[in-house]
């Protein structure tokens, strides 16, 4: 079969190697769309993910397909299914797990090799994070579950109230989903972003002010003016640099929570005011990944018709085109997703 092989930075090769054995419980799906993620993105850019991959090895990690194999034991699914499955599962019995937070979980399995014509799902993921996608569901959006199921837990950590104002900084794909979601929340969304085209994504999404953040414009006093100076109920950091953390801090009133959701590069550091931490009780969360639960309420949200891939997805490309993409998504940011097709 073909598939991509992550060799270093910047280094990937679409190339022939053997298609994937399963042991039991594994099964094995045959790849219909695997999407780009910003994370991709990153590795592709540092050439490794100390937790997620170490080359060489297969890449990508969003993805829907259709079972073409299962292995003994397995009786949740059968040949012919289109299934979604997450890239990863955690182990169910470490101190982490036991306390619901499997997202930490001490021994969290990652799966990658999704740009691939079969991947290989493990036993573990097909046990606690493999769903049968309903018919009325296409493979795009059945893919979307993984980034959305990070998204939907990092707004429920958030716990916003139905009326609530959330600036959310940063529109890429992650962006987008929050804004979405806190819609369907019945929240006034103020978004943020670098680049017209990513406001005019939000406006269609529902966002209800539009903020563009230029080198020489002031998105927190922004912020500010648009709530009669209190800040907002909640700020989403979606982007990943220490100047939005910051912002994101800034905006928010008193009694405010802030989600720092955008990893940073390793060893940033930022710059926050311990006095408006303090006197104004600003709660700060970090989100990260996702838990076995959320996986199933991403879908549900995806299979209600919530969340679709024409807001999300605006490409499509060969498999065979994967470094051109991968390098075309480094050098420009502001895209969406791009649909992967081996
Ligand atoms: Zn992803
Ligand atoms: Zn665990």
């Amino acid at each position: 079969m073909m598939a991509a092989v992550l060799y270093g930075k910047e280094h990937l090769r679409v190339e022939p190697v053997a298609v994937p054995k399963i042991d039991s419980g594994d099964i094995l799906v045959q790849v219909k769309v695997a999407l780009t993620c910003g994370t991709d993105v990153k590795v592709f850019r540092r050439g490794y993910h100390a937790r997620m991959i170490v080359p060489p090895a297969v890449f990508g990690h969003e993805l829907a397909g259709d079972v073409v194999a299962v292995g003994d034991g397995v009786t949740k699914f059968s040949i012919g299914q289109r299934v979604v499955a997450s890239n990863s599962a955690p182990c169910d019995h470490c101190y982490f797990c036991r306390r619901g937070l499997e997202n930490l979980c001490e021994d969290l399995l990652f799966n990658n090799g999704a740009y691939a014509e079969y991947i290989r799902i493990p036993a573990r993921i097909v046990k606690s994070n493999t769903y049968v996608i309903p018919p009325h569901v296409g493979y795009q959006d059945a893919a979307l579950v993984e980034p959305l199921a990070c998204v939907v837990r990092g707004f429920d950590e958030t716990a916003p109230r139905e009326g609530d104002t959330i600036a959310i900084i940063g529109l890429g794909p992650i962006g987008l989903m929050f804004a979405k979601l806190a819609k369907l929340y019945h929240c006034r969304v103020l978004a943020v972003g670098r680049r017209r085209t990513q406001l005019d994504r939000a406006a269609a999404l529902g966002a209800d002010e539009l903020i563009l953040a230029t080198d020489h414009s002031d998105p927190v006093r922004t912020v500010r003016e648009l709530t009669h100076g209190r800040g907002a109920d909640i700020a989403i950091e979606a982007v990943g640099k220490p100047q939005t953390w910051e912002w994101s801090v800034n905006m928010v009133r008193r009694g405010g929570t802030v989600n720092f959701f955008g990893g940073c590069p390793n060893d940033s550091k930022v710059n926050l005011d311990t006095a408006l931490l303090h006197y104004s009780e600003i709660t700060c969360k970090a989100s990260f990944h996702h838990t076995p639960a959320y996986i199933r309420k991403a879908l549900d949200l995806v299979s209600a018709g919530h969340i679709t891939a024409s807001f999300f997805v605006n490409k499509e490309e060969p498999l065979a085109n994967l470094l051109e993409v991968m390098r075309h998504l480094m050098s420009h940011n502001g895209h969406l997703k791009t649909a992967i097709v081996p």
